[in-house]
């Protein structure tokens, strides 16, 4: 017989029937698709369903026993109900009432006259079907069974299903997740074959490593995942399978750093007495220590042949902008260009506008004025005007450009850099480890420029060593001096109205000592678009909307309305300016230049502002429905503020209830200002799917069982393992089965995974 493995197809193995059905619903089309297809849950075997748990609109299996069978006629030929769209008359209907005396529920079949014979009360079963309410009681139609209680035989199709279910060994029955048109006993009754065909395969994970780690053998954590004996050997297969996925991923992460450290790269080392040697005598400030030996490191990367790839992270304010300003400087100075990129055009004009004004003549080259060594700055984002446009795309195809500044969308747009040697990429928490690796890999005009990616969202280890780990990584933790603490006070405004009219109050006084406010709402209008997330990504996900719903049964605060309300009520005399991402480009503009050049007091806005907009004038931030907000995303926002020698405030107004989750992750917010720490938290009550990306339920997805949260050790030890094995042979030549798990990864939507930052 052919011998069966991981790679043949579920044609060859199960038959074009089951395959089909497999290929079609559940997307498996091999042998090992199909053993990868781990269970969602495990049933023990006479512990019976808590029916009260179920949700009505759900596919569930339900282990029950049998209460009562009820059978009914309906009257004479086409008085019958149509049944199940199936277009058949009914003309028999069995109820079968399953559970206990607590709770109940009907599973109602048409036309199916055996079920009164083989279902009797008393009788164990597993029933699999959508579960709806009916005249206050749960029912399923035509649910698909599976007898399970010993002693009783049913028609053929129970008969097979009793067959499966009486061989699960310890009883431990696995409960796979499933889509309509897929039955329970059909997946497990696959598996099992499957199973059993399964030839001996090989381990493609190393002895040496199994040993070190205590892990059993594919094929028996494959066994174990589908049909434990108990819970030590189904623990030991999800160890081994968790740390197979988290191997993959770093074997991936470690081929991309090792490839990468490979391509060659222009050298561009520090040359004396250029553009960096004149910024720097003209700097206001004295670098931090941090930013001193930062600047050094990657002063030195980017001296090297090959290029640089590297993380700057470092909190709000921290100043990492003149950090990636100065290594800008040194590869001008080497004769190439720099690309500065900003996940929005808000802040890809201020970042501009400000290197503009640190450059001072240094940045208008072309210009008469202008020194002879100057270089130039261009702007290029979508709305630019056509003609604009083009003249952006001339002088940075020309090398004109020194510096160029834009959105990230920038690099799909096909632009054309004369001699493009460095890529900044600020905010980087929307830009994930495959846009990083197109940076490197297409340079189709030359070398591989080099990488500094920024981020000021604190980044918890263990996401760092996998959405990050292509890349090494760099810290500023102290923030420049005179620089002034944040202090957050959550106002419960249901409790204390009074406190929400002292805050517009504190408004009017930071404005009258000279300073700005900003005023943050979660939505910009009228419509029902959520404005979260303006750039449409899922930063901070569920974990807002969840307990928001208690606190808030209004809709969320507008942008539109509150400033309405400001500016006929608490605010009237001062200067009121308006920022979302729906205004117009060139509007946008102009409300963040006339803030930032005092000509507005106070910025009512959405989180458009809540990265790298620096307005060292504002001291004041007034967050509305803060509860809607993330901490991590809250911690971003008050970052803000206090950017100055100025004190910041922060205030956090919402309604949700002492007591309640919402309120607790503002508590913890105004209680610290640590960034990771809140991250951390963050992370733990965030859903794991926001974090991995979304798992639809169905798609083969090869991170199942890996959790970032729960799993750092595993992380940790799969990385260092796949250092070990990608410096030895870069290739896996050696090690045939890592390398196509590898290749798994990289073609499958674990990129999706990997892309998540
Ligand atoms: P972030 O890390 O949040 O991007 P920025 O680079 O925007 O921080 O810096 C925040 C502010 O601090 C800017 O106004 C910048 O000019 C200022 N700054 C940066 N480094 C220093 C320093 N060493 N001393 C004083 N001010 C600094
Ligand atoms: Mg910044």
């Amino acid at each position: 017989m052919e011998k069966i493995t991981l790679n043949t197809p579920l044609r060859s193995a199960l038959g074009t029937r089951s395959a089909a059905k497999l290929a079609e619903k559940l997307e498996l089309t091999t042998v090992g698709d199909l053993l990868r297809y781990y269970p969602r849950k495990y049933d023990q075997r006479g512990r019976l369903t808590d029916l009260a748990a179920l949700i009505v609109g759900d596919r569930a299996t339900v282990w029950a026993r049998v209460v009562k069978v009820t059978e009914r006629e309906l009257g004479g030929a086409g008085s019958g109900r149509r049944g199940q769209g199936r277009g058949r008359a009914v003309k028999h209907i069995t109820n079968v009432v399953i559970g206990d005396s607590h709770r109940q529920l009907t599973c109602t079949f048409f036309n199916q006259y055996h079920w009164s014979k083989t279902l009797k009360p008393g009788t164990d079963a597993m029933f699999s079907g959508k579960v709806s309410m009916f005249n206050n009681t749960l029912q399923m139609s035509s649910p698909s069974v599976a007898i399970v209680s010993d002693g009783r035989t049913g028609n053929g199709e129970s008969a097979a299903a009793i067959d499966v279910i009486e061989s699960f060994p310890g009883g431990v029955i696995p409960v796979y997740p499933l889509v309509e048109g897929v039955t329970q006993t059909q997946v497990q009754h696959c598996v099992r074959a499957a199973l059993d065909l399964l030839t001996e395969i090989g381990d493609p994970v190393p002895d040496v490593l199994l040993a070190e780690h205590k892990l059993v053998d594919l094929q028996t954590a494959l066994r174990d995942i589908h049909r434990p004996r108990n819970e030590t050997h189904l623990e030991a297969a999800k160890e081994r399978l968790r740390y197979d996925e988290a191997l993959s991923v770093q074997l991936v992460l470690a081929r991309r750093r090792a490839d990468a450290r490979n391509f060659p790269a222009e050298p561009c080392p520090r040359i004396p007495g250029g553009l960096l040697d004149a910024f720097d005598a003209n700097l206001p400030f004295a670098l931090t220590a941090g930013q001193q030996s930062v600047g050094e490191v990657i002063a030195t990367d980017l001296a090297t042949i090959h290029p640089m790839n590297r993380l700057l992270q470092g909190e709000v304010g921290s100043g990492k902008t003149v950090v990636a300003l100065r290594a800008m400087l040194q590869v001008i100075d080497s004769g190439r260009q720099a690309v500065l990129l900003a996940p929005t055009e808000v802040l890809a004009s201020q970042h501009a506008r400000s290197l503009r004004d640190v450059l001072g003549p240094m940045g208008r080259g072309g210009e008469l004025d202008a020194p002879t060594e100057a270089t130039a700055i261009t702007l290029l984002t979508g709305s630019l005007p056509a003609r604009a446009r083009k003249q952006a795309l001339l002088t940075i195809a020309s090398g004109q450009a020194g510096i160029v500044v834009g959105t990230h969308a920038l690099l799909s747009e096909g632009v054309f850099f004369a001699n493009l040697g460095l890529i900044v990429v600020d905010e980087q928490h929307r830009f994930g480890v495959e846009q990083r690796h197109a940076l490197r890999t297409r340079h189709p005009d030359g070398n591989p420029p080099h990488v500094l990616v920024m981020t000021a969202t604190p980044i918890p280890r263990t996401v760092a060593m996998t959405v990050f780990g292509d890349l090494d990584t760099s810290t500023l933790s102290e923030l420049p001096r005179g620089r002034s603490p944040i202090s957050t006070t959550v106002v419960p405004a249901a409790d204390r109205p009074g406190w929400v009219e002292r805050a517009w109050q504190r408004i009017r006084e930071e404005v009258a000592k000279g300073h700005q406010a900003y005023v943050v709402c979660p939505k910009i209008g009228d419509d029902d678009r959520s404005e979260m997330f303006e750039d449409g990504s899922t930063f901070d996900g569920d974990a807002d909307s969840d307990d928001a719903a208690g606190a808030a049964k209004r809709p969320p605060l507008t942008v539109n309305q509150v400033a309405a309300m400001l500016h006929d009520g608490p605010l009237v005399d001062l200067r009121l300016g308006i920022l979302h991402g729906r205004l117009p480009p060139g509007e946008k503009d102009e409300v963040m230049t006339a803030f930032a050049a005092g000509e507005l007091d106070v910025l009512v806005a959405t989180t458009v502002i809540e990265v790298g907009v620096d307005v060292p004038n504002a001291t004041m931030m007034v967050i509305m429905d803060a509860e809607r907000f993330g901490m991590s995303q809250l911690h971003q926002l008050r970052g803000r503020v206090g950017r100055g020698s100025a004190p910041g405030v922060c205030l956090l107004i919402s309604e949700a209830p002492e007591g309640s989750v919402g309120r607790a992750r503002l508590d913890a917010v105004a209680a610290t200002n640590d960034g990771f720490a809140l991250a951390e938290a963050d992370l733990e009550l965030r859903k794991e799917g926001n974090v991995l990306g979304t798992t639809q339920a169905g798609r083969a997805t090869a991170l199942r069982q890996l959790s970032l949260l729960r799993d750092r050790g595993v992380i940790e030890s799969a990385r260092a393992d796949s250092i070990g094995l990608v410096g030895d042979d870069p290739e896996l030549t050696a090690w045939p089965g890592l390398a196509e798990m590898v290749s798994l990864v990289v073609a499958s939507e674990n990129q999706e995974y990997l892309d998540k930052g």
